[in-house]
């Protein structure tokens, strides 16, 4: 059977890329079905800072409010070295003059509000795709029980390690960062306040922390490690042997985390790719440009590519493959350079060697506010094209 506009656009993945793309999609009345592999929704999982970028997005869906109502908002931002002296503060909530402010909540609260606003029935949990057919003559996907499902268009919204990529591009080898990473949620917010979030730079080493409402907050820490290391029986107790003596809050926020819920993942990244698309599929998210998480803006981008990807299949219902590489155009580079930009960052953040640090410490404190807040405005401005992508989609948010 080959496709028809009836069809739906079928996005495999059901992560804040493909949630929000299905979200971009409905808004146009354009049909989709999300396949997710997971047999069911994810309770687990730590947090997320999405950043005015991505809640402009998000209001423009008209799901700022409920997001606010099971998040913190972020309001300011703090640099400082492992004993606590202040590096740098930055006005979170004011880099987006008239924009939404930052917000910080738990993964799994994110994608319940995402998924709650959907059409009934539009995730398919428990669908694991195999393999992609993209041939716009008859588009479709295989799932490992062995269906197939004829699809308008297939959109790989499926991670780092994306299925949907391998079959479209061939394998691809993701970039080990040189650093490993945990997280936890802490049952409580102690030594932070309300609306703040810390990040403590030491020797190869990094934590940090933010609220995520319902007065839980989410930290992370970094090490840099050879990849594939383990912990022992009994990862938190390391983590505060390795951590033992850092300045306020970071043992205080170990100590109210709950043994056994601690999350290690290696941090990758991956090389930029010279395509995202073949026939009419193509890649969203982690799946088309991984990044580092060093600026928290993988899921922004990931959110970001939704509204690019509403916005060409909504208004270009007609040749498939034109309207993706329009989508590909007008996300690339941009995506291109938070890879580059938050690769470069890790590696200077993760500087391990005494005197380097103290000249990176001493260069960021000196670095006026102003100058810091101005720079990180204009990385999270929207390109005018989004802009009117978003106005498209129907959103106050796109003031
Ligand atoms: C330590 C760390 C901290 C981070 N912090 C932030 C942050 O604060 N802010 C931020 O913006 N970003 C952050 N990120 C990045 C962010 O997590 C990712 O960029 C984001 O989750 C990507 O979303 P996605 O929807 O593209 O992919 P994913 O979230 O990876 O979702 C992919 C989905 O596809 C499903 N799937 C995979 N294969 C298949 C298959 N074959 N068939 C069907 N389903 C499949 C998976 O089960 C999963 O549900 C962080 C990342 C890390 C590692």
């Amino acid at each position: 059977m080959s496709a028809s506009p009836s069809h739906p656009v079928v996005i495999v993945g059901a992560g804040p890329g493909g949630l929000c793309a299905a979200l971009a999609l409905a808004r146009v009345h354009v049909p989709v079905a999300v396949l997710e592999r997971a047999p069911q929704p994810v309770a687990a999982g730590a947090g997320v800072l999405l950043q005015s970028n991505a809640m402009r997005v998000l209001a423009a869906l008209g799901l700022e409010e409920p997001l606010r109502a099971v998040g913190a908002t972020m309001e300011h931002g703090l640099v400082a070295d492992w004993r606590g002296r202040p590096l740098q503060g930055l006005a979170l909530d004011r880099l987006d003059p008239g924009g939404p402010a930052p917000l910080g909540l738990h993964r799994a609260d994110l994608a319940r509000v995402l998924t709650a606003a959907l059409p009934c029935d539009t995730v398919r949990f428990g669908a694991a795709v195999r393999e992609v057919q993209p041939d716009p003559a008859d588009p479709g996907v295989s799932l490992e029980d062995g269906q197939r499902l004829t699809a308008r268009a297939v959109v790989g919204a499926d991670g780092i390690h994306s299925t949907v990529r391998a079959s479209l591009l061939g394998p691809r080898m993701v970039r080990y960062a040189g650093y490993t990473c945990w997280r936890g949620v802490a049952l409580g917010v102690p030594g932070l306040e309300p609306g703040h979030m810390i990040e403590h730079w030491g020797p190869g080493q990094r934590f940090g922390a933010l609220p995520i409402g319902a007065g839980r907050a989410y930290w992370f820490a970094t090490a840099n490690a050879p990849a594939g290391g383990e912990d022992g029986a009994d990862p938190l107790a390391a983590l505060q042997g390795r951590f033992a003596g850092w300045a306020s809050p970071v043992s205080a926020l170990l100590a109210a985390t709950p043994a056994g819920a601690v999350l290690r993942n290696d941090i990758h990244d991956l090389a930029p790719l010279g395509r995202w698309s073949s026939g009419a599929a193509t890649l969203l998210g982690d799946a088309a440009h991984a990044m580092t998480p060093n600026l928290g803006q993988g899921a922004c981008q990931a959110i970001e590519d939704a509204v690019a990807l509403g916005w060409v299949l909504g208004s270009a219902p007609g040749d498939l493959p034109a309207a993706l590489e329009r989508y590909e155009r007008i996300r690339r580079s941009r995506t291109r350079r938070f890879v580059s930009r938050s690769r470069r960052f890790g590696q200077v953040a993760q500087w391990r060697g005494a005197t380097a640090r103290s000249l990176r410490d001493a260069l960021v404190a000196a670095t006026p506010d102003a100058f810091a807040a101005n720079s990180a405005a204009s990385m999270l401005a929207l390109p005018p094209l989004l802009v009117r992508g978003l106005r498209m989609l129907g959103g106050e948010g796109s003031s």
